[in-house]
This record gives structure tokens, sequence and C-alpha cells, in this order.
């Protein structure tokens, strides 16, 4: 029963950990869902896209690099 208390929802579409296959947390409030992830994953393959998140030590965005790749 302890399932319903946890709050984790994905940060990018908001869904409730329960509605999705797996979730990721840096931290309670910086998840995403497994969806989010294949849908980044498309869109960096798609686009040739690099994002390099930079995580702080309490979890927070430090920065987004997002570098384009030429070919
Ligand atoms: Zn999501």
């Amino acid at each position: 029963m302890c399932s319903k208390d946890l709050k984790y929802s994905c940060t990018f579409c908001g869904k409730h950990h329960s509605e999705v296959e797996n979730i990721y947390c840096a931290t309670e409030h910086k998840c995403i869902c497994d969806e989010c992830l294949e849908l980044c994953n498309e869109i960096a393959k798609n686009r040739e896209i690099t994002i390099k998140v930079d995580l702080g030590e309490d979890g927070s965005i430090k920065s987004v690099e997002k570098s384009y790749n030429a070919g």
C-alpha cells in the first residue's frame, strides 16, 4: 500500500509513476518516464542532437548543453 504514497511523476509529461512502465528519478521532483526517455532518444537520433544535463549535488539542474552534430 505504500506505493500510493509515492509522488513520483514525469517532469516532462506529468504522468504518474503508476501510469508508466518505468520512471527514472534524479530527485523526487526531477523524473522522466520511459515514454519520454524514448521520445528524447528518438529526437536525439533524428536531429542528431546531444543533450548534456549537468546535475548539482542536490539534484537540481545546473546546466543543459545542446550540441548539434553537423553530420
Ligand atoms: Zn513522461
